[in-house]
């Protein structure tokens, strides 16, 4: 058998959240500073690490599925399960053939440390020198995924004490942790300085996060951060204040992910959410009201116990009526430990795919419905491909459309006004506005009225 050599390069898989990737990031970060090099491929990898995801069945097994990926018998990497699948299911996963180390939530922040003292003192193998200009907490990518340097994370907050019926993550990260501004701020500024010009603001419950609206528009004062966009967040969360910073301010992108799960107020109750379909029509109406060129996009789940036909047919046409620029769909399956898995799990595993496919096909519809009624509008392209054998560039506008252009040239990262002249399926075909200042809709200062969550940038930060 060919003799270990000392580990050297590590591969992290992410499935789930944005959190998720923040917190791979992160991890990998750590990496960096004990000298290690990261690589795309598991295969590639001396340390193979799977960030998991634990919120349905199918998370679950694909979590697994990925653990599974990077077992290649006796010196085969390192493996090493995290996430919310590790943290509930530690014992489980730890014992799957081929995983080296189970780590939960509350060991993630040392997780190359645990993995250092492993291959020190169970294999016996020289670690690398540290490298000491990287520091743990500077999470800027350098390699890696073409994303990079285009669109960067920011978790803002951490856990949820919600307890949706359906829902396991109350459990694997409870509680409400906030980062505090200052740390913000600077991980912000740095990021910029490394060259991304979007942060997107996640967090386990986004809302949770106090006085986000003025964390918004102070981090939209920030010099050469040219967007901000929030992640997925509780439609009840979505304050008058939290609205305001997005219209009073253009570099808050038009785009909210409100996960509505079930568009029917009997299985909402069951689910234990806490609107109803009128608040959330309500929602979405002043949204479209205060900013015209709004995407909204969702989840649904499809099949919750308490989903009957009728329920589903509701569910349905509210999607419809909603007319979301996406819906993310995916099937109920219970999760062990929460309130929803003690209840007959009543629609049978046809139906729920069949719900399911519908749900999907509703989506690609509204979703071509979408980016047609953008048509003849310039957006601002954030550049995060470009082909030079086709010259085919493309990227994201601030509504979330995914537009593609012909140019000579282009930078990634950089910002492209694109007029949109056709929809291509959810996309859109366009080409780029000559002579135009970076952007059409290019006011970059943020003006508050007053009221509101906070209405000064610096307001509580
Ligand atoms: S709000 Fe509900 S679905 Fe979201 S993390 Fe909390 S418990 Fe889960």
């Amino acid at each position: 058998m060919p003799e270990r050599k000392a580990p050297r390069t590590v591969a992290v898989s992410t499935l789930g959240c944005k959190v998720n990737q923040y917190e791979s990031q992160q991890i990998l970060q750590q990496f960096r500073a004990l000298g290690f090099q990261v690589v795309a491929r598991p295969e590639e990898a001396d340390v193979y690490i799977v960030n998991t995801c634990a919120v349905t069945g199918e998370a679950s097994q694909k979590s697994r599925y990925a653990l599974r990926r990077g077992t290649r018998g006796e010196n085969g990497p390192i493996v090493v399960a995290t996430g919310c699948l590790a943290h509930v299911e530690k014992d489980a996963l730890f014992h799957m053939p081929g995983v080296t180390l189970a780590l939960g939530h509350g060991e993630k922040d040392r997780l190359a440390d645990e993995v250092g003292a492993y291959i020190r003192d169970v294999l016996n193998l020289p670690l690398l020198p540290a490298n000491p200009e990287i520091g743990c907490t500077d999470v800027l990518g350098r390699e890696g995924n073409p994303y990079e340097r285009t669109r960067a994370t920011l978790k803002v907050q951490d856990g949820c004490t919600l307890k949706c019926s359906y829902c396991i993550i109350p459990y694997s990260r409870p509680g409400n942790m906030l980062r505090p501004a200052k740390e913000l701020f600077e991980e912000t500024r740095r990021l910029v300085e490394s060259g991304y010009q979007e942060v997107v603001l996640t967090g386990i419950r986004l809302g949770a996060y106090r006085n986000l609206a003025s964390l918004m528009t102070g981090l939209a004062a920030i010099d050469g951060l040219e967007r901000i966009r929030l992640s997925s967040i509780d439609p009840k969360d979505v304050s008058d204040g939290i609205i305001e910073a997005a219209v009073s301010c253009p570099k808050v992108c038009p785009h909210f992910h409100l996960p509505l799960q079930c568009g029917d107020d009997t299985v909402l109750r069951a689910m234990r959410r806490r609107y109803t379909t009128a608040s959330f029509r309500a929602l979405a109406d002043r949204l479209r009201e205060r900013l015209p060129d709004v995407s909204i996009t969702t989840d649904m789940m499809a099949g919750f116990p308490a989903e009957s036909e009728e329920a589903f047919e509701n569910s349905f046409r509210f999607a419809e009526e909603m007319g979301f620029a996406k819906i993310h769909v995916f099937r109920y399956s219970p999760r062990p430990g929460t309130a929803a898995a003690s209840l007959p799990d009543s629609v049978p595993e046809p139906v729920k795919a069949a719900r399911s496919k519908r749900l999907i096909r509703l989506s690609a519809e509204m979703g071509c419905r979408f980016a047609e009624s953008q048509t003849g509008r310039v957006l601002d392209v954030l550049v995060e491909e470009f082909d030079p054998e086709t010259g085919v560039a493309s990227g994201l506008s601030p509504n979330y459309l995914r537009v593609s252009f012909e140019a000579r040239t282009a930078r990634r990262g950089a910002i492209v006004p694109v007029r949109a002249e056709k929809a291509a399926g959810e996309g859109i075909r366009g080409s780029v506005v000559e002579n135009q200042s970076q952007g059409a809709e290019d006011v970059r200062l943020c003006f508050l009225q007053d009221g509101g969550e906070g209405n000064r940038p610096s307001d509580g930060l």
